[in-house]
């Protein structure tokens, strides 16, 4: 299904390209949470962080703290968080995936709700038996 952002990527709207290059696309989002917020993308149409190559997901690696260095540049904040949302109850609206670089200005950028837990050993324990063996069956393990 096609998003705003393949559209964006195909040309048919425009954008406030920050940066571009085979692999990654990174432009200003329209409804900023602090001046420099920028939106990083894949050139792939995945909706979800998980369902991206290897490829894909090294390149938006790459760019992230670039686009960090810029965003810090023009918010004049040293401060940001990166945001990247998957699924309709994580807050994802856009069903390509992106990663947010939310400059902190004082009040401004990103708000987060954080309620800890606790970690015991025995689910420690069960937690990470069914992880390595999830990875273990990953193609890329
Ligand atoms: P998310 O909730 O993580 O899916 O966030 C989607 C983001 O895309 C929001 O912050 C929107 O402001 C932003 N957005 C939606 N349409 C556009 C657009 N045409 N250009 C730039 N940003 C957009």
């Amino acid at each position: 299904m096609s998003t705003v952002f393949d559209k964006i990527l195909s040309g048919e709207i425009p954008c406030w390209r920050v940066h571009e290059d085979a692999r990654v696309l990174a432009f200003l989002d329209i409804n900023p949470l602090a001046p420099g917020h920028t939106l990083v993308i894949p050139k792939q149409a995945r909706a979800y962080l998980h369902e991206l190559d290897d490829e894909f997901a090294a390149a938006i690696g790459a760019v992230l703290p670039r686009v960090a260095r810029a965003a810090m540049t023009v918010s004049g904040s040293s401060e940001y968080n990166i945001l990247q949302n998957n699924g309709r109850g994580a807050h994802q609206a856009v069903f390509h995936v992106h990663f947010h670089v939310i400059p902190k200005v004082g009040e401004r950028g990103l708000g987060i709700g954080w309620r800890p837990g606790s970690l015991t050993s025995e689910q420690a324990q069960q937690q990470l038996e069914r992880m390595h063996a999830s990875l273990a069956g990953s193609p890329t393990a």
